[in-house]
């Protein structure tokens, strides 16, 4: 059987709920991402329009580019553009992820600046659909542009995905899809008159409430199948287990100085993926470079216990 051991974990509750869980981000970035890429453009034109200095149409000519999270000695027009980001920034003193602009392209460009309200690692990033919920849902949160959307439901989001995507052990209880559930309707609920956040909300519904237990020969108590294919299954899995590896490879930055990811949530994940002859070798490239992590992590602590 292809899908032997996807079947064996899909008969483990706690990693099928999360597997579930991180389904109803993506599809909640599916709905998302087409209606906030609209208002992006339109908050483009805004701050453009209000702008005497910007409304010039000029582009950078000074090669002004960010080093890593600072984006200090910039030409006046950059500088400009600085100073709206920071006002409409509903965090302004909090880091701001320059690193992710490109702000040469900020005139013209609706995401450039978008990305200016979002977490770390979208240097590369183009357009709204090769964003992740959380990138979606930062922008959400920090942009006075979606001030109208209730800011203490996207964090709730926020905050369920990040317990999701950095839980140590990828399983969540039955106790806290409950919560997750409720959190996501409540968000949704407020663009439900956008027909991609409608359509995303019946499918996360449809997900939630099927059981994705399938028959594996010579385990006991499995349900029955539930019509969603393996192959799509197996898709998200690895799209989810990416976003995870992403998030944990990305060294943070906190005042210039990096903040290394957690030893044991590193070897967690260097285990699961090893333990599982089909994701070793999806994983193998991600694997080494967590191998390097995790070694590095481990001088770092016999440095710190030595001292
Ligand atoms: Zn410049």
């Amino acid at each position: 059987m292809v899908h032997e051991e996807l079947f064996a974990r899909l008969n483990e509750v706690g990693y099928k709920n999360w597997l579930k869980a991180g389904y109803c981000l993506l599809k909640v970035k599916d709905g998302l991402c087409g209606f906030v890429d609209d208002q992006m453009r339109d908050f483009h034109n805004i701050v453009i329009n209000s702008n005497t200095v910007l409304l010039r149409g000029k582009t950078c000519k000074n090669n002004c580019r960010p080093k890593n999270n600072q984006f200090q000695s910039v030409c006046p027009l950059c500088s400009e553009w600085k100073r709206e980001i920071l006002k409409h920034h509903t965090k302004p003193s909090g880091v701001i992820n320059w690193g992710n602009c490109r702000p040469w392209l900020w005139p013209i460009e609706h995401w450039e600046l978008a990305k200016a309200f979002m977490p770390r690692g979208q240097g590369g990033v183009t357009r709204a659909e090769n964003c992740d919920a959380a990138a979606i849902l930062n922008l959400l949160h920090l942009c006075d542009h979606f001030s109208s959307i209730n800011h203490l439901l996207v964090t709730q989001v926020i905050h369920c995905r990040n317990e999701l995507m950095h839980s140590c052990e990828m399983r969540v209880s039955d106790q806290w899809m409950a919560h997750f559930q409720k959190s996501l309707d409540q968000l949704l609920m407020q663009l439900r008159h956008v027909p991609e956040v409608a359509a995303a909300a019946r499918q996360i519904q449809e997900m939630l409430s099927v059981d994705l237990s399938v028959h594996v020969p010579g385990v006991d108590g499995v349900d029955g199948a539930t019509g969603i294919e393996i192959e799509s299954i197996s898709l998200w899995e690895t799209e989810l287990l990416r976003e995870s590896l992403r998030d944990l490879l990305n060294t943070d930055e906190h005042d210039g100085a990096p903040v290394y990811a957690d030893l044991q949530r590193v070897q967690m994940l260097h285990r699961f993926l090893s333990g599982h002859q089909d994701l070793e070798e999806q994983f193998r490239s991600e694997l080494l470079s967590i191998q390097g992590l995790e070694e590095h992590l481990q001088s770092l602590n016999s440095d710190h216990e030595k001292q």
